[in-house]
């Protein structure tokens, strides 16, 4: 690393040190060695003294687990349905906001400035201090119905998030999550009595194609069945990347392991654009887009949506009533045309249809399971 760009990076590291606090006790526990182990995403780093874990942003220092706090990277009002969120409260608006850092390096990633902070040296996204009460108190002015921690990975600050989160839950807000999925039962166990909602990106089915982006499988796998469990609402994005995630039965193997979870949980399937370290290949096709969706529907799963294509892909970007084929939902990329549910409802056959269509807390009390949602979601 040239010099510049080491005081640089050493500087950036100084400065967000200066925001961070002590982690949650239930996010990291204390090795006999003296190390200290943190559990908020799969990575489970173990720390020796003033060492960093993978995602650079939570430490170990004299003897306890640091964690960001007190800043944003990024905080503006989007459409729900940016997220992506379908079956969340169509047509609102949700605060969104996010920090710097993440434990992944995904050469494709749409947010890299802000997301491999201290990992790329030509990441050089900014950030301004904040409370966890202005970005609530941002949100009722804005008038949104739910906050939502996205942008870089939020189970690397999920103790951040439950600050925020705790306090919008009082008014009612609803919270959620956009993340890589990289959790630990630990992490969502805590997030729990506040994660309404949480969009997890199944970034490919093999264990080869998560080695080159800094992970595994498996553990997205059990975090996807371990909300659903807990009484997370969850829908699912893939991101089809021509080359990378593409290959001959392996959206059909995402595709069956969601459909063996719940068929009704949404899955996204959206188009790539060449960016940051992945400009070797054209965008995804249409045609593409529009045979992934064909495979969700072949493996039995009720919604499936065409991303990043707005009005390109037919009706594939509209919710229909599994049972009788209603029309309930009309979109346009992140415009709803049209909203036909009745209270959750296909107002033709009276079928429920699942999501969360509501503002309420109360159905977080009861959990479901995975192959079925249990009757506290409507
Ligand atoms: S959040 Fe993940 S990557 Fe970061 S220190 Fe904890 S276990 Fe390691």
């Amino acid at each position: 690393m040239e010099r510049d760009d080491f005081q640089r990076e050493s500087t950036l590291q100084a400065e967000l040190d200066a925001h961070t606090s002590p982690a949650a006790p239930a996010l990291y526990r204390q090795e006999e060695d003296g190390k200290l182990q943190c559990t908020a995403c799969a990575h489970r780093c173990r720390l020796a003294p003033d060492h960093r874990g993978i995602c650079r942003m939570r430490y170990h220092y004299d003897g306890k687990l640091y964690r960001p706090s007190g800043y944003v990277a990024g905080l503006q009002v989007d459409p729900i349905e940016k997220k992506p969120f379908y079956h969340v409260l169509p047509g609102s608006g949700a605060l969104s906001f996010g920090m710097l850092g993440c434990n992944f390096h995904c050469s494709f990633c749409q947010n890299w400035t802000s997301s491999q902070t201290l990992r790329d040296r030509d990441a050089l996204a900014g950030f301004q201090c904040c409370t966890a009460d202005t970005i609530v108190a941002g949100s009722l002015k804005q008038n949104v119905a739910s906050v939502v921690s996205t942008y870089n990975e939020p189970l690397i600050t999920a103790d951040w998030a439950m600050e925020v989160f705790e306090r919008a839950h009082v008014h009612p807000l609803l919270c959620g999550f956009v993340s890589n999925g990289y959790a630990t039962p630990e992490v969502l166990e805590f997030l729990r009595p506040v994660l309404d909602f949480c969009n997890v990106d199944l970034k490919c089915f093999s264990e080869e194609g998560y080695r080159c982006l800094g992970g595994k499988l498996k553990p997205v796998l059990d975090s996807i069945e371990c909300m659903l469990t807990l009484g997370i609402w969850v829908e699912v994005v893939t991101l089809v990347v021509p080359g990378f995630n593409d290959a001959p039965g392996e959206l059909e193997q995402s595709a069956a392991f969601l459909a063996s979870m719940s068929a009704d949980i949404p899955w996204h399937v959206t188009a790539f654009y060449p960016t940051y370290k992945m400009t070797d290949r054209p965008p995804t096709s249409a045609s593409l887009i529009e045979r992934a969706w064909e495979i969700g529907k072949e493996a039995g799963l009720h919604y499936v949506y065409a991303g990043n294509m707005a009005g390109r892909v037919g009706d594939r970007e509209n919710t229909c009533c599994p049972g009788c084929g209603t029309l309930l939902i009309a979109r346009r990329g992140f415009q709803v045309l049209r909203n036909l549910l009745a209270d959750g409802r296909c107002p033709q056959c009276n079928r429920t249809i699942r999501g969360r269509w509501n503002k309420g807390h109360d159905n977080l009390s009861t959990p479901s399971q995975p192959g079925g949602f249990s009757s506290h979601f409507q």
